[in-house]
């Protein structure tokens, strides 16, 4: 059985005065949760008020990106040794805005993997289509791209630790969810691929998200697929009502 993970990505949203009482009022909403992982991953100059204000409750916090060096002269990036030194357990890896905008591929997706699992970081790797892909029927070839580049030379042990989210790029940040059937097909294909490379049994483990719209309104529907094991939230984590809302979802 495998535990549930819904994890807030708060991208480049919030001034200093609002992250605090956002926690405050999040971390006692949620006191009572207890059998899914819950996490929020801020700009990184909130990690380590946020490392602190949610300490002692059901909430964990990651970063929405880190470098694959350890250290150097690197000037603006931020390595996992520093994020793990600041309480942080997950990082996000390749969300379709770092493709898109800044240029990530493959390649640099699998660099950072490696580094994150090094450094005993738990990555949430992200991989999906674009409207353009799906319409030319190359939805499966993308996501099997992503998956065997992105996660090449891992060992299934560490593997097993990983967390994929499958967010189709349509869906994110434009009110468009993927149908629960769309999902589900993709989540299937994803974890097939997942077999393929290290096997049935890590493949069972690997917890498989769904990102893109989600929000109070269609989690429950979403969350009872039998591959979707959590969500990516973005837009709808930023209030803390409604990220409670879907923390508590039904199925
Ligand atoms: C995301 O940023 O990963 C995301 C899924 O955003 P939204 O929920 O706003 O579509």
């Amino acid at each position: 059985m495998r535990r549930p993970v819904i994890a807030g990505n708060w991208k480049m949203h919030k001034e200093f005065s609002e992250v605090v009482s956002y926690a405050t009022r999040f971390a006692k909403a949620i006191s009572d949760v207890r059998d899914s992982d819950i996490i929020i991953c801020p700009p990184f100059i909130y990690l380590r008020t946020l490392v602190e204000a949610f300490k002692d409750t059901p909430v964990s916090v990651g970063a929405q990106m880190m470098y694959w060096e350890d250290k150097g002269a690197y000037t603006g990036e931020i390595s996992g040794p520093m994020l793990k030194s600041t309480g942080v357990e997950y990082v996000i890896i390749g969300h379709s805005e770092r493709r898109q905008y800044f240029g990530e591929t493959d390649d640099t997706v699998n660099l950072r993997i490696k580094a994150a699992l090094r450094n005993h970081i738990i990555p949430i790797l992200c991989v999906g289509e674009t409207l353009e892909q799906r319409e030319n029927s190359e939805t499966f070839d993308v996501i099997d791209r992503q998956l065997l580049q992105g996660l090449d030379s891992l060992e299934a042990a560490s593997a097993e630790s990983i967390i994929v989210a499958y967010e189709p790029v349509w869906a994110i940040g434009t009110g468009k969810t993927a149908t629960p059937e769309i999902a589900q097909e993709v989540h299937e294909r994803i974890r097939h691929v997942l077999s393929s490379m290290f096997g049935s049994h890590t493949a069972e483990e690997i917890r498989i998200l769904y990102g893109g719209s989600v929000k109070p309104d269609n989690v429950d529907e979403l969350m009872r697929q039998k591959d979707i094991d959590g969500a990516l939230v973005g837009g709808a984590s930023l209030d803390p009502e409604s990220f409670e809302r879907i923390v508590r979802y039904k199925e």
